[in-house]
């Protein structure tokens, strides 16, 4: 039975169709597809849709992809990153032409989210693609004025595969931000390439006191390392929201 897609609602029940509108290569592996819904219902910033696509044979394959910004003029962007041998990513990335229809339902999630109402300061902490819902809330934060001060951590394997590179690099919009490099840092960066740590949280987030919203994203061992280390360091765990995309 269908059923009324509502923004911060957990899931819909309707799939529309939706056309490509403009491809952005965003890192040499990660794209964003930009599509114009037939009938959007509106999202919230964290929230995802199903994608589906069908062969001609009739074939189907469905997978998440996080809203990567606010709608405007009705258009819906998600920025999908190209996973080696994947069956759907490698299609979007590579194959889906401009003027083609796939189609979406959504928008899907009622808890990894965050209003531009929220007073709290929030602690972003993104793990390659992980970054995309994240990114949709420093984008919400900018585009509706809020000064809620935002943090962002974001573990990358070499500053090439940095998604949103110029405007995370646009200091302007007061979102402070940290870049780990797992695989290769740049000359001068200071720290040697690793994985997360503990360290890593205390040295760049927020203090336990500030009680931070806190949203991480990105492969789930990254994720549950990330948690864990927030929760070493006092973060109230009801506080700790997570995405795991692997
Ligand atoms: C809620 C949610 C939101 C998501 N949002 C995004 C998004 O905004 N952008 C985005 O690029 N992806 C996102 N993903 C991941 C996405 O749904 C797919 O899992 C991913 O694109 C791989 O699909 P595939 O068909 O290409 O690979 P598959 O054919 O399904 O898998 C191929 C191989 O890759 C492995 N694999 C699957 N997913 C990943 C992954 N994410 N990283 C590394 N290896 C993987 C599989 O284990 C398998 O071995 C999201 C996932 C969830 C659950």
């Amino acid at each position: 039975m269908a059923r009324t897609a509502l923004p911060g609602g957990l899931v819909t029940g309707l799939w529309q169709r939706a056309r490509l509108v403009e491809r952005r290569p965003e890192t040499a592996t990660a794209v964003t597809l930009v599509f114009r819904p037939e009938n959007w219902p509106g999202h919230l910033a964290g929230q995802h849709a199903d994608i589906r696509l069908t062969a001609d044979d009739g074939y189907t394959a469905v997978r998440s992809f996080s809203m990567a910004a606010p709608v405007r003029d009705g258009l819906v962007e998600f920025t999908v990153q190209r996973v080696n041998d994947g069956e759907v990513s490698t299609y979007l990335c590579d194959d889906l032409p401009v003027g083609a229809d796939v189609e979406l339902k959504g928008p899907i999630g009622g808890w990894f989210i965050w209003r531009e109402t929220e007073t709290r300061p929030v602690l972003l902490v993104a793990g390659g693609s992980g970054i995309v819902p994240l990114q949709a809330m420093i984008r919400q934060r900018r585009e509706s004025g809020s000064d809620v001060p935002f943090r962002l951590i974001y573990s990358v394997r070499t500053s090439a595969d940095i998604i949103y590179r110029d405007e995370l690099r646009d200091a302007a919009d007061g979102v402070e931000t940290t870049i780990l490099y797992t695989r290769t840092a740049p000359a001068g960066s200071g720290r040697p390439p690793a994985r997360i740590s503990l360290a890593d949280l205390k040295e760049h987030g927020w203090t336990p006191g500030f009680d931070p919203a806190c949203f991480i994203c990105g492969p789930t061992g990254f994720v549950e390392t990330a948690a864990k280390a927030l929760v070493a360091m006092g973060h109230n765990s009801h506080r700790i929201k997570t995405e795991r995309f692997g």
